[in-house]
C-alpha cells in the first residue's frame, strides 16, 4: 500500500495560498492588456497569428480565470510531495492508468488518445509508464504541449529509457509529445490555431482545445504527484535552460531545489496553462524552460536530462549518486528587452551571459537605410532568454534577462513580493 496520498488535512495552508493567489488575479489579469480567447467558445473560430506579441501574458483575463478555476476536477492526491517522498513506505502497489494495471517493477509503454480530432480519427500518443518494485511518489513528465517544441521530447525519452524499475521507488509517467497533432505539423498550437496550454484543467463540452485538455487531466495527470512539463522558447526565440515555478508555494520550492544546477526563475502561472491547472489541483508543478523551438538541441537536453535525473534523486526516486549542485542563481524578476526600431537583430551577447546595466545587447541595422541602433541593458543581470538573429519589428522582444536581487528593491517582509514594477514591460512566461 502506498500511505502517503491522501490526507486532506496537511493541505490548509496550501489552500490558503490558493486563495491569495485566485484574488491576485484579477490585477495581473488587467496588466496583460489584451484581449483573449473565451474559454466557452465552439471552437469554430480561427485565431489571429499571434507571432508578435505573443511575448505578453496575452491569454490571461480574469473570465478565463474564474471559468478555469472552477473546472478543476475533485483531485485524491492533494499530498505536499515532501510529505508524499517521506511518508512513503510499504510495498508497492499496481498503478492502473488509462486502463491497464502496471504492476510494480514493471515498464509499459501506453497509447493515450484524447478525443476523435479534425480528420475523424482518433490520435493517439504514446505514455511510457515506469512503475518501481519499491514505494514512492509518482512523478509525470510532460513535453511538447506546443508541438514544435522539440528537446522536451528528447529530454523525456532519455529519462525514462534510463530508469531501472527495480530500483526505482514510486512511479514516472512520460508524455512525451501531448500535442501530437501540433507535432506533426511543427506547429504550436492545435490545428484550430489555439494553443493548448491555456485551456488547462480543460472542459469536457468547450471547444477542441478545452477538450484534449480535460482528457490529458483527467486520464493522466490527475495520477501524478508532481508535474514537470517541458518547454522551449517561442518564435525563434531560445530559453537559457531554466525552471520556471511559483515560489510562493512551498512544495513547488521543494521540488524546484530537486534539480541541482539550473537556472530557477520565479514566475506565476498564467491561467489555462498545464502547470497552474496542476498546482491548483494539488500537484505541485514546474516548467522547465531548454532550448528553442523546431530544433533539437543536444546541449539544452543534456542539461534538462541532468536535471531530472537529479530531481528522481533528490525526491528518493533513485539511489543517490552526487548531488548536481553547482550554484545557479534564483531569480525573482525578470524582464525583456524589446526593440525600438525594425530591422536585422544581431546579438552582441549569448545565452547564460552576465550583463551589466548599460552593456550592449545587441545591435539592429535598418536593411534599406543602413542606420544601426544598439540595445543596451537596462538592468545588471544574466540573459536567460533572447531571439536568434532575425528580422524584427519595433517592440519585438530581444532579450530576457534576469534581473540581480540587487538590481531591485523587493521588501523583506511584503509576503508577496511580486508586484508589477513601476517601469512596466515585465513579461512572464514568454513561452510557456
Ligand atoms: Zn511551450
Amino acid at each position: 500500500m502506498r500511505t502517503f496520498v491522501r490526507q486532506f488535512d496537511v493541505f490548509a495552508g496550501f489552500r490558503h495560498f490558493l486563495v491569495s493567489l485566485l484574488l491576485l488575479l484579477p490585477v495581473t489579469a488587467a496588466w496583460a492588456g489584451e484581449a483573449a480567447i473565451e474559454p466557452s467558445d465552439n471552437g469554430t473560430d480561427v485565431l489571429e497569428d499571434s507571432t508578435v506579441d505573443t511575448d505578453s501574458r496575452s491569454s490571461e483575463t480574469s473570465a478565463a480565470a474564474e471559468e478555469l478555476v472552477e473546472a478543476v476536477p475533485a483531485h485524491e492526491h492533494l499530498v505536499p510531495l515532501a510529505d508524499a517522498v517521506t511518508t512513503a513506505e510499504g510495498q508497492a502497489a499496481p498503478l492502473q492508468l488509462l486502463g491497464a494495471e502496471i504492476m510494480p517493477g514493471t515498464v509499459h509503454r501506453l497509447a493515450w488518445s484524447a478525443t476523435e480530432l479534425f480528420e475523424g480519427v482518433p490520435v493517439s500518443t504514446p505514455v511510457l509508464v515506469v512503475n518501481g518494485a519499491l514505494p514512492g511518489p509518482t512523478l509525470c513528465l510532460t513535453a511538447a504541449v506546443h508541438g514544435d517544441e522539440l528537446n522536451g521530447i528528447e529530454i523525456v525519452r532519455r529519462v525514462m529509457h534510463q530508469i531501472a524499475p527495480n530500483k526505482l521507488s514510486g512511479a514516472v509517467i512520460g508524455v512525451p509529445i501531448v500535442n501530437v497533432q501540433g507535432f506533426r505539423r511543427g506547429s504550436r498550437y492545435l490545428p484550430d490555431r489555439r494553443d493548448l496550454n491555456r485551456y488547462f484543467p480543460g472542459n469536457p463540452n468547450g471547444s477542441a482545445a478545452a477538450r484534449i485538455a480535460n482528457a490529458l487531466f483527467n486520464d493522466v495527470i490527475a495520477h501524478c504527484d508532481a508535474l514537470v512539463d517541458l518547454h522551449t522558447g517561442s518564435f525563434e526565440r531560445a530559453n537559457l535552460p531554466q525552471i520556471r515555478a511559483d515560489l510562493r508555494n512551498p512544495d513547488v520550492v521543494t521540488l524546484t531545489q530537486g534539480f541541482g544546477s539550473m537556472v530557477v526563475l520565479h514566475s506565476s502561472p498564467t491561467v489555462g496553462t498545464l502547470r497552474h491547472a496542476a498546482t491548483q489541483a494539488g500537484i505541485p508543478a514546474v516548467t522547465v524552460e531548454a532550448g528553442g523551438p523546431s530544433q533539437l538541441e543536444l546541449t539544452e537536453v543534456k542539461h534538462g536530462v541532468k536535471g531530472i535525473e537529479t530531481l528522481l534523486s533528490t525526491l528518493g526516486m533513485v539511489p543517490r549518486n552526487r548531488f548536481w549542485g553547482d550554484p545557479e542563481p534564483v531569480y525573482y524578476r525578470s524582464s525583456w528587452v524589446r526593440a525600438n526600431n525594425g530591422g536585422i537583430l544581431l546579438a552582441d551577447v549569448s545565452l547564460g551571459s552576465t550583463v551589466r546595466k548599460g552593456d550592449l545587447l545587441g545591435t539592429i541595422t535598418d536593411p534599406m537605410s543602413n542606420q544601426r541602433t544598439e540595445v543596451f541593458s537596462p538592468y545588471a543581470g544574466r540573459i536567460i532568454g533572447m531571439a536568434r538573429n532575425q528580422v524584427v519589428m519595433p517592440g519585438f522582444a530581444a532579450f530576457h534577462v534576469g534581473i540581480d536581487a540587487g538590481d531591485i528593491v523587493v521588501e523583506e517582509s511584503t509576503p508577496e513580493p511580486l508586484q508589477k514594477p513601476a517601469t512596466g514591460g515585465y513579461v512572464d512566461g514568454m513561452s510557456e
